[in-house]
């Protein structure tokens, strides 16, 4: 589902290799925590994923497709296949959580019926059921992330890309959105993490990848927060 092999990034031509020599494959349904320090890397390994950014040197496979290569007019495709999930939740906040998760689909070229159906569906699977037609600036930042939730499957993606996704969230809270991430991901959709959250990487006990100065430094199954060289 996404591979990457000796794949590099670097941002500036005389700069250094944000990402250096990265190799791996993650097959369809796993659960991936990507974990390191800050500028290890992890944004930007997510970010090839989705091709906003292009590997410098080296390949990157998502859905058996050479991303790097992607003619533009198949970017569509790929990123409707992919559910993204983000810190700061980027949701509109003037609006309903009802319409946050509609537009999403609307923009993929549902149509009403299918977005009257779908929309209350993954409102209830992300607990909002109550909570659709409040405004998301009206809710608390759990809630919040659960719309985010609710936007990102809202499309059946294959895959889920979450960036720090607990950052602004506390423990208690964290640890719902994380339960709600493992529950999509028994559903069958492939779900990459990057965090910082040490308690949940160890908790959940799912592969993790560790990142180090942009060189993929371990890859465990049910891996924990620090990588034992
Ligand atoms: P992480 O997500 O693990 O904190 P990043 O992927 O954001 O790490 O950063 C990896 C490296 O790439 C860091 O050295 C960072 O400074 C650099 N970097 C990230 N974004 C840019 C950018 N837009 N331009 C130049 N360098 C960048």
């Amino acid at each position: 589902m996404v591979e990457a092999k000796n794949m590099c990034m670097r941002y500036n031509k005389c700069g250094d290799n944000a990402l250096e020599d990265i190799s791996f494959f993650i097959d369809r349904g796993e659960f991936v925590f990507f974990v390191g320090s800050s500028g290890a890397g992890k944004s930007t390994l997510l970010k090839l994923v989705i091709r906003e950014l292009r590997p410098t040197e080296g390949e990157l496979k998502v859905f058996g497709r050479d991303v790097g290569r992607l003619p533009r007019h198949r970017l569509p495709y790929l990123r409707r296949n992919i559910g993204m999930v983000f810190q700061d939740f980027r949701l509109i906040e003037e609006r309903t959580a009802y319409d946050n998760v509609a537009f999403a689909m609307m923009v993929t070229g549902a149509t009403r019926s299918e977005i009257r159906k779908r929309v209350p569906h993954v409102l209830g699977l992300v607990g909002l059921q109550d909570k659709a037609g409040a405004r998301i600036c009206d809710l608390s930042g759990g809630e919040q992330q659960r719309a985010g939730l609710a936007r990102a499957i809202a499309n059946r993606p294959a895959m889920i890309i979450a960036d720090e996704p607990t950052g602004n969230l506390d423990p208690g809270t964290t640890l719902d959105i994380m339960n709600l991430l493992r529950s999509i991901n028994l559903r069958g959709t492939t779900v990459l993490v990057a965090t910082h959250n040490r308690d949940i990487v160890d908790r959940f006990k799912k592969r993790v990848l560790y990142l180090e100065n942009g060189r993929l430094v371990g890859d465990e199954q049910k891996g924990i927060y620090t990588h034992v060289h």
